[in-house]
């Protein structure tokens, strides 16, 4: 028989879960979802939990490192990064405005809790708390508790100290980069089993919340959606017409195959092929492209940064938090390096949510009310995240004119 797809999979179980939902609430079976189905997106979600703090640590060190081959690649090497970072920024910024629209109009609910999933205020801190906490005391405190922040700083460190130390340091680097590798097979692997998460946690959180949760999830895609939608027009069409003179027209119309393919596998590392042709198609440099899209394809993730913002939002807006300025830059900082640490491969970017959550003192356990519809959020957010890495292509061949071409 053949082997079912993954995304049909879910698709199903998407379906199957919403189904079932709705069948136990209206026959009064919420408990029969708590305690039967429920438990299995639990395990799900401890998986999530269990594989978030390796994956932020070796992952940064990886992109650090791979910052080192960039070094050789000289001045086409940092205005990529800039342009990433840049272009991620706006992402941010743009998902936090649409988020915060979209709740100030009260369209994100605020729901009846379950024990674990409850808010506890004493987490949460103002933006210099922040600063001072993220410096870490003790190293394994911070990979105890799962303090992203600190995580994140770990990394910064460590990377840096690598790279510093040269040759001396080949060993740390190797045994980091295979255990990357091994960390992204296992998060493939846990990733594989979205289906029962997926139907699991549909059918609890709709028989639990009611049918008004489907109403809630559709907005909050919506707003994920605008943001993605805006982001691309803004940005994209604006740094194509900009740094390059080319018509937004022009520029949708050459990355169009990537964008479809990108919506339709959810991954931009298996899109890589397809957006190096629609770099050529759109006049990049074949040399700089060669470089800009593989390293796009792991750092840059625009749409899992705006993605990233509006669940941040939406969830504090269920457990009944509201976000403070201070606490809103340190959403835009962490959905950025969370967007860097997310691999270019189908559900990462939830699992890197966890991360900003965690940041933000939002239990992670809150994913489960949005995991059921995430693959929904991934078409979108790939889509863009593709688009960026081509736009930056197309962006940097022009700004360095061929020169760099040699290197
Ligand atoms: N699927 C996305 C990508 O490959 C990553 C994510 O899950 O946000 O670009």
């Amino acid at each position: 028989m053949k082997k079912i797809s993954l995304p049909v999979q879910i698709l199903g179980a998407l379906i199957l879960g919403v189904i079932v939902g709705l069948v136990c609430y209206f026959a009064g079976l919420a408990d029969f979802t708590a305690n039967y189905l429920k438990p299995f997106g639990t395990i799900f979600v401890n998986l999530l939990k269990f594989i978030v703090v390796p994956v932020v640590l070796f992952s940064m060190i990886d992109g650090i490192l791979s910052m080192d081959d960039m070094k050789k690649v000289g001045a086409v090497g940092w205005k990529t990064v800039v342009y990433f970072l840049c272009t991620t920024a706006i992402a941010c910024v743009i998902g936090l405005v649409f988020a915060n629209i979209f709740d100030g109009m009260g369209l994100f609910p605020t729901l009846t809790l379950q024990e674990g999933m409850t808010w506890d205020k004493a987490t949460s801190a103002n933006f210099m708390d922040t600063l001072v906490s993220i410096f870490p005391s003790n190293m394994w405190e911070a990979f105890h508790t799962s303090n992203m922040l600190q995580v994140i700083v770990i990394a910064l460190f460590f990377g840096g100290a690598i790279m510093a130390t040269g040759e001396k340091g080949k060993i740390c680097r190797d045994i980091v980069i295979s255990f990357n590798e091994v960390i992204n097979h296992l998060m493939e692997f846990i990733i594989s089993l979205s289906p029962i998460g997926v139907f699991t946690m549909m059918a609890w959180v709709i028989a639990t919340q009611g049918a008004e949760i489907l109403g809630s999830l559709a907005l909050v895609l919506l707003c994920a959606y605008l943001g993605y939608a805006v982001h691309a027009v803004l940005v994209y069409s604006l740094s194509a017409r900009i740094f390059v003179g080319m018509s937004p027209m022009r520029f949708f119309r050459g990355a169009f195959a990537a964008m479809m393919f990108a919506f339709t596998s959810t991954s931009s590392a298996a899109t890589l092929p397809v957006s190096k042709e629609c770099a050529k198609e759109l006049d990049a440099d074949e040399d700089i492209a060669a470089f800009v899209l593989p390293l796009g394809s792991t750092i840059n993730m625009d749409g899992t940064a705006i993605y990233q913002c509006v669940a941040t939002v939406f969830l504090a807006s269920c457990v009944g938090m509201n976000l403070t300025i201070g606490q809103m830059v340190t959403v835009v900082v962490t959905a950025t390096l969370a967007s860097i640490g997310t691999a270019g491969v189908s559900g990462a970017g939830m699992i890197m949510l966890a991360m900003v959550l965690t940041a933000m003192g939002i239990p992670v356990d809150m994913i489960m009310i949005i995991y059921g519809v995430d693959r929904l959020f991934d078409m979108g957010r790939t889509c863009l995240n593709v688009t960026g890495d081509i736009a930056c292509s197309v962006c940097i061949s022009k700004w360095e004119g061929g020169k760099a071409k040699k290197k």
